[in-house]
């Protein structure tokens, strides 16, 4: 009797067992050796990335350098035996990019500077020699404050921000992507509690990507309105009385580092046709910036000779993605989308952000094609553009198209059939884990998958992280790696100093490895990876309603 109930009890452990993991993850141990043993003796990361960062440089908003760097991707990928590559167009205004920059102090002593146009800024008329202002913006509050400034800026330079402290050492407190805290100035390697402790079920709330940025936006609003002028206010009333370019510390990166992007007005997009060009504004060094405050506090006139071009792309509401195929077997019809965008900020030679993921997402396709597998669903790269500066427009315009927009809020042909996405865009350091968006079923399959993964550092699942902003506001999967992110490699992204030197083969070919293991996997397994968010609109989706 006792015997036949610890049967019974015994079968219905089994049966629960069973029903929580009703198919046994498969596998493919001989496909990742493959992978690896290709990578390990034909990695072309390092070549690719010198032709992104080196020979194109950077690759800002559908400019002539985006548009060449876009063709050659698609030669690549042709080359590496893609199926289909070619140039996406999707909607995207104005391009813009720097032509010329010449900066310098020429009184009370000469100093050439590091400096650049804020992106979207029009160029001076010529090289322009004036006199330097410090209008102090924290301190201009009222309008009656503001009116003390009225005639005398006229054919002026002005420095609008107080000095901006720094520490001299390697030492301050710095707050990273994700609400990352970087107790020592910069992003460090992630250590093993570091990763545990990101591994572990938070007990508030998840709120979503969405919610976030509402949040954000909130707290952005709010602030302004505990000023009584706004920054913008400010800064067109200096306009409007003539003066010559407002210039800007960059509040974020020192030695010399520069990133001159942001300073949009709130809710506008920069690169909307009917939007007026923009007056010059320049971003330089903090120390070149701070060198002058400290000269101009004490009474001593300094003055500046600027000459700026820059380029302005009207007429051609398109801009172009890079995508390519590797098209599936019995399963062609739904598609693992891996990819990472190719534009780039204006400055620097966008190395780590991101020619890494570019050709690190290119390297994975072209492993898999040269290792002659055939996965049963297609595999999709794309390189896309209008990212940085740009609102992701780019990503968001292929998900528009094939999947579904939800601005119109319409579903598209291929939303029930894409399985996926896989960005890179966090750097050429390892990738050491990924989340699992909340989803334990998903726990389940990628600690599976990541077996074959262990001794390339490839071993964490997080219930925390990024989820990829495109896939996520219409209810689709799209993942961020956790890469590894040493010494000073994130804390150069976005800047002029975010060049070749800032990449390395090792993270990037494992990179490579593990996108490749992640696309094959999805590609290859019985059922869809399961979809981890809600559909954003109408729950009940059905197949014919899909455009
Ligand atoms: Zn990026």
């Amino acid at each position: 009797m006792k015997a036949l109930w610890f049967f019974i009890i015994g079968l219905f452990s089994l049966l629960i067992v069973t029903s929580a993991v009703p198919t046994e993850e498969k596998i493919y141990y001989d496909v990742v050796q493959k992978i690896i043993e290709f990578e390990s003796e034909n990695s072309d990361v390092m070549e690719n990335a010198s032709w992104l960062c080196d020979v194109f440089g950077p690759r800002s908003l559908k400019s002539p350098a985006y548009r060449e760097a876009a063709e050659w991707c698609v030669e690549r990928l042709k080359e590496y035996g893609l199926t289909n590559a070619h140039l996406e167009p999707y909607e995207f205004g104005n391009g813009w990019d720097i032509d010329y920059v010449s900066i310098h102090m020429v009184a009370p002593r000469y100093m050439p500077i590091i400096g650049f146009p804020v992106t979207w800024s029009s160029g001076t008329k010529g090289k322009v020699r004036a006199q330097v202002i410090y209008m102090n913006i924290e301190e201009i509050t009222s309008n009656e404050k503001m009116e003390q400034y009225r005639g005398k800026l006229k054919d002026r330079i002005i420095l609008i921000s107080p000095e901006e402290k720094i520490s001299p050492h390697l030492g301050v407190e710095m707050e990273g992507r994700d609400g990352e805290y970087f107790p020592n100035g910069f992003p460090v390697t992630l250590t093993e509690e570091r990763l545990d402790e990101m591994s572990k079920i938070p007990l508030t709330p998840r709120i979503s990507p969405l919610e976030e940025e509402l949040k954000n936006q909130e707290r952005r609003r709010n602030r302004r309105k505990q000023v009584g002028l706004s920054r913008q206010e400010i800064i067109d009333f200096i306009f409007s009385e003539g003066a010559v370019a407002i210039v800007h510390p960059d509040g974020e990166h020192y030695y010399g580092s520069v990133a001159p992007s942001g300073y949009a007005r709130s809710g506008e997009k920069p690169w909307d046709e009917n939007l007026p060009p923009k007056p010059t504004e320049l971003v330089l060094a903090v120390e070149h910036y701070n060198r002058m405050i400290r000269i101009l506090e004490k009474d001593i006139p300094v003055e500046m000779e600027i000459e700026v071009r820059t380029n302005f792309y009207r007429g051609d509401s398109h801009d172009f993605n890079v995508v390519a195929e590797i098209p599936g077997t019995d399963l062609a019809h739904e598609i693992v989308v891996v990819g990472g965008h190719l534009q780039s900020v204006s400055v620097g030679t966008g190395a780590i952000d991101n020619a890494a993921g570019v050709v690190t997402s290119m390297e994975a396709v072209r492993i898999l094609k040269a290792i002659g597998v055939k996965p049963r669903r297609t595999i999709r790269v794309g390189f896309w553009g209008g990212h940085d500066g740009g609102g992701l427009a780019g990503n968001r315009g292929h998900v528009r198209k094939h999947f579904a927009d939800p601005i119109k809020k319409e579903y598209k042909k291929d939303y029930h059939n894409v399985v996926a996405y896989f960005d890179q865009d966090t750097g050429p350091g390892r990738i050491r884990g990924v989340s699992i968006m909340g989803s334990e079923e998903m726990r389940a399959i990628l600690t599976e998958w990541n077996k074959s993964l262990h001794n390339l550092g490839m071993a964490h699942l997080f219930t925390s992280g990024a989820y990829h902003e495109a896939y996520a506001e219409v209810g689709l999967p799209g993942f961020y790696f956790k890469h590894d992110r040493s010494e000073m490699d994130d804390w150069n992204a976005h800047t002029s100093m975010d060049v070749y030197e800032r990449l390395f083969a090792d993270g990037m070919q494992q990179t490579a490895i593990v996108v490749a293991t992640y696309a094959y996997h999805a590609a290859m397994r019985e059922e869809k990876l399961p979809r981890v968010s809600p559909l954003p609109w109408k729950d009940d989706l059905k197949e014919e309603e899909i455009q």
